[in-house]
């Protein structure tokens, strides 16, 4: 969990925050320079990071002046370079070159790399120890012990920008974290709330991607649709917050606008309420411990006139119940789940599997896995082994399946 220090107060300081985001080219990456692009003057832009799209990446280096720009695949630097000719921006490749860009002197980074290849890098900007922001929630389902030791080890501030983590945390009353009785995070529910599971076996990718409330990269959006997202959302905040695992809980709520709700023990709920926008959540961890202004759309609670909850279906969707128990496990149960969902939604998107067979591939790579013994993994090098042979296993499962 974040430590009570970190929410204590500090000094901003007046020079500019020299920041660097790695994941620049995606849903939070593009929103994090949206929001300095409208206040230039409090941030030096110092590494941008994408794994592909050189074009876009070299325009948000120029565009925010940045020194270094990296692409993960080495296969975009001619392109990157090109595109960069004539400017002062530093191009660069691979998985070296992204690890050095996450060296170079900062006070904060935005993790933002979809998936377990965020993790090196973000455990590298970790024990730089300054501030993280940390979007990449694949890193804590897959290595979430070890990468909060480091962040314990390096003094790291780690600021959560998942927007329900983001509500908690600033719903947590530092002085009375023990007084904590249940922490509740909300779900949209996705596409598929009110669908039948009929309905959701001939379920199409563009019924998948068509979120009814937030605006995210494929892969959150297709875990959106199952509610893996949540799944991975509890593990999430079981290492952010000091709370065990039978102390979190989901709740569906349609319209997005309460994002956490965090219960004391003399029966007080605390919440966090704003529109559905990436950007309200990034801003925090921007300016905390601070506020700036974001421009979201602002609640007019009259119009929206009504605030839905209702419980989950586990039946139509247990994704969140196997995170659970592969929390519970604590054996490396969750590296495997991580691994093997990354593996069957990368299918889904790609149309070689239908939606309930998302579940299914993972749940199969898990009972594989578990078969052959599984033991907690203690060290990055165990993570990534393990991480490597769930997507081996689910990929042969995915052969038999398909
Ligand atoms: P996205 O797919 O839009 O962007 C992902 C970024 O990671 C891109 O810049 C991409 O180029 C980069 N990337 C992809 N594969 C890479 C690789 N192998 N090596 C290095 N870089 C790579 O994703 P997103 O929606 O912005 O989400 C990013 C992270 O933030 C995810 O872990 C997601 O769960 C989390 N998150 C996102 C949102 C949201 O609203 N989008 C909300 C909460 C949490
Ligand atoms: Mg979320």
């Amino acid at each position: 969990m974040i430590t009570a220090t970190a929410y204590a107060k500090s000094p901003v300081s007046q020079a500019p925050r020299r920041v660097s985001i790695l994941g620049s080219t995606g849903s939070v990456g593009c929103s994090t320079l949206d929001l300095i692009g409208r206040d230039p003057s409090h941030f030096d832009v110092v590494a941008l990071t994408g794994n592909s799209n050189a074009e876009l990446l070299a325009q948000q280096a120029v565009a925010h002046d940045a020194d270094l720009a990296v692409l993960a695949d080495p296969a975009g630097l001619e392109d990157l370079k090109s595109s960069l000719s004539g400017t002062s921006v530093e191009a660069a490749a691979g998985q070296d070159a992204l690890i050095e860009a996450v060296t170079r002197p900062t006070d904060w980074t935005m993790a933002a790399i979809v998936g377990s290849a965020g993790l090196r890098p973000t455990l590298e900007a970790v024990r730089q120890g300054k501030s993280v922001a940390l979007a990449n929630k694949e890193c804590l389902v897959s290595a979430g012990d070890i990468f909060m030791e480091e962040v314990a080890k390096s003094g790291t501030r780690l600021l959560p920008v998942d927007s329900e983590h983001s509500a908690g945390f600033q719903a947590i009353d530092p002085n009375a974290s023990d007084a904590i009785e249940k922490i509740t995070l909300t779900a949209s529910g996705g596409p598929f709330r009110t669908w039948t599971q009929e309905q959701m076996k001939i379920a199409t990718r563009d019924d998948a991607l068509n979120h009814p409330t937030w605006s995210m990269g494929d892969k959150l959006t297709i875990d959106s649709a199952t509610l893996m997202n949540k799944g991975l959302e509890l593990i999430e905040a079981y290492y952010l917050f000091p709370v065990e695992p039978e102390q979190l809980n989901i709740v569906i709520h349609p319209q997005s606008i309460v994002h956490c709700l965090v219960e004391y023990s003399d029966g007080s709920v605390l919440a966090q309420l704003s529109s559905p926008d990436m950007r309200t959540p990034i801003a925090y961890s921007l300016a905390w411990p601070e506020r700036m202004w974001a421009p979201t759309e602002r609640l007019d609670l009259a119009k929206i006139g009504s605030l839905d909850f209702e419980a989950p279906d586990y039946d139509r969707f247990p994704a969140p119940l196997m995170a659970v128990q592969a929390l519970k496990a604590d054996n490396g149960s969750t590296t495997v789940l991580n691994a093997a969902n990354e593996i069957a939604v990368d299918a889904f998107l790609k149309r070689r599997i239908g939606l309930p067979s998302i579940n299914a591939l993972v749940a199969e790579t898990m009972e594989a896995v578990a078969r052959d013994g599984l033991s907690k993994p203690k060290s990055l090098e165990d993570v990534l082994a393990l991480d490597a042979l769930s997507r081996t296993l689910a990929r042969t499962l995915l052969q038999d399946m398909i």
